[in-house]
């Protein structure tokens, strides 16, 4: 028990970090939590009555088997390697360290989305203004989508067809009805990638109200529709 109760020691020392960290971020939990246990030592919360120290069983030994964070499964690994964060401080840098990476990934993932978005409503405004004076006809857009149609303010209004080549998530090939204000609008045809279609009512561009999916000519469902929700 030498080892284990060298860790034990070590935990009744004074946790070195605050158990609570700042929230950057509401999609990673950086909060620390932690629970006495019986033992007396210090774990994060689980059903698990010791610590992680005191509920490891296992014989003393030179290395360990254990996934450890960034270098993956070792037989090599320290006897603390796998206990939880509040256990082992060096799980807690690494967590820390995890926690920290992905939520620098994240925001640079938001700003990104945030930028590509902007750049989206740009070109889509430009091509507006370029069909500001169409009642109708043909509309080249800057993302290669071709618009067959009735026009107002230079967006699709009354009956048209978009051929499309990219949109938000690249499944749709082409949508066949009516339109208000650029939008989807009442009745229409649209066609996806890998025989899917729609066809039915629709509203402020969502599938809406009486309509058939066809879900690659095998699940069919024909009912009603909800903005996008298939309810039956
Ligand atoms: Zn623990
Ligand atoms: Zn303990």
């Amino acid at each position: 028990m030498t080892n284990a109760g060298a860790a034990s020691a070590a935990l009744n020392g004074s946790m070195p970090k605050p158990a609570v960290v700042s929230k950057t971020s509401a999609f990673v939990s950086t909060s620390l939590r932690r629970a006495q246990k019986l033992c007396g030592h210090y774990c994060y919360p689980s059903n698990l009555s010791k610590c992680c120290a005191c509920e490891d069983l296992r014989p003393i030994a030179d290395g360990y088997e254990c996934y450890v964070d960034g270098l993956g499964y070792t037989s090599t690994a320290a006897r603390d390697d796998g206990y939880c964060p509040v256990c082992n401080t060096k799980n807690y840098d690494r967590w820390m360290a995890r926690v920290s990476r992905e939520t620098e990934k994240k925001r640079l993932e938001d700003a990104e989305r945030e930028r590509s978005e902007a750049e989206r409503a740009l070109a889509a405004e430009k091509d507006r203004q370029n069909a500001v004076e169409k009642t109708a006809g043909r509309v080249t857009y800057s993302n290669g989508n071709v618009y067959v149609g009735d026009l107002l303010d230079g967006r699709p209004h009354g009956v048209g067809r978009m051929e499309y080549f990219s949109d938000s998530d690249d499944t749709a090939i082409y949508y066949e009805g009516t339109w208000a204000q650029g939008k989807h609008e009442g009745r229409g045809k649209k066609k996806y990638v890998d025989d899917n279609w729609y066809e039915g009512e629709w509203m402020d561009g969502m599938m809406h109200g009486r309509g058939v999916f066809h879900m690659n000519e095998v699940d069919i469902l024909d009912g009603i529709f909800e903005e996008d929700e298939f309810c039956g």
